[in-house]
């Protein structure tokens, strides 16, 4: 059994996803907590249930992902993994500067990759696929634990939407390769939990979003 608690976060209303299971393990996806009362719910929902945070994971590297992870590396220790091809979006006070003319004063928590080719995450008795999903950003993915059937999609794909491609090294022919191929072939009864907005499942996306039709 997989626990998915949400939090949703800062000025773009992103889901961060806090996932356990009974071991008491734990993985964060897509810390974006910035105000101060959204940082300390995170980590007061790990410290109060008393979990092991054993991964930060991030779908992508864009700033409304990725805000809290300095607190997460200073709380636990624990520095955000993310793909490779996305390593260039991880200074988040020159992606803010670039992208809405603002700057971030908070220092970036240094980053790990991980593979993106078959590899996985495990923490207690449970593992996420690493599911490459470029489009929105070179380097997005999306993790996967076929045995519970979720999948969390970052900004790939929403209910009954998908995610932007015309930011810096967006691209729409993969991200439509990304939603046919990758997400499409999941089986249906997989709940998907988006970085934005409210869960779904693959076989009501395959029903309702065009731009899942193959
Ligand atoms: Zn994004």
């Amino acid at each position: 059994m997989l626990n998915i608690k949400r939090f949703v976060c800062n000025m773009l209303q992103e889901n961060c996803y806090v996932v356990s299971d009974e071991s008491s393990e734990a993985v964060i996806i897509d810390c974006g907590a910035y105000f101060e009362d959204e940082r300390q719910a995170v980590v007061g929902y790990i410290r109060n249930n008393g979990l092991k945070l054993t991964h930060v994971l991030c779908t992508h590297g864009h700033f409304d992902h990725c805000f809290g992870n300095d607190t997460l590396w200073y709380e636990f220790g624990l520095q955000p993994e993310i793909s490779a091809d996305d390593e260039f979006l991880c200074d988040i006070d020159q992606q803010m500067h670039s992208m809405m003319g603002v700057h971030y004063d908070r220092e970036s928590a240094p980053v790990r990759r991980f593979q993106t080719t078959g590899d996985a995450i495990t923490f207690g008795t449970h593992s996420l696929k690493i599911l490459p999903t470029p489009g929105h950003t070179p380097g997005g993915v999306c993790f996967y634990c076929a045995e519970e059937h979720v999948v969390f999609t970052g900004d790939t794909l929403f209910k009954m939407s998908m995610g932007r491609t015309d930011f810096d090294g967006g691209s729409w022919p993969q991200m439509l390769q990304s939603l046919t191929q990758t997400l499409a072939n999941l089986p249906e009864q997989t709940v998907v939990y988006p970085g934005h907005g409210p869960e779904t499942t693959i076989g009501q996306e395959l029903r309702l979003n065009p731009y899942m039709r193959k």
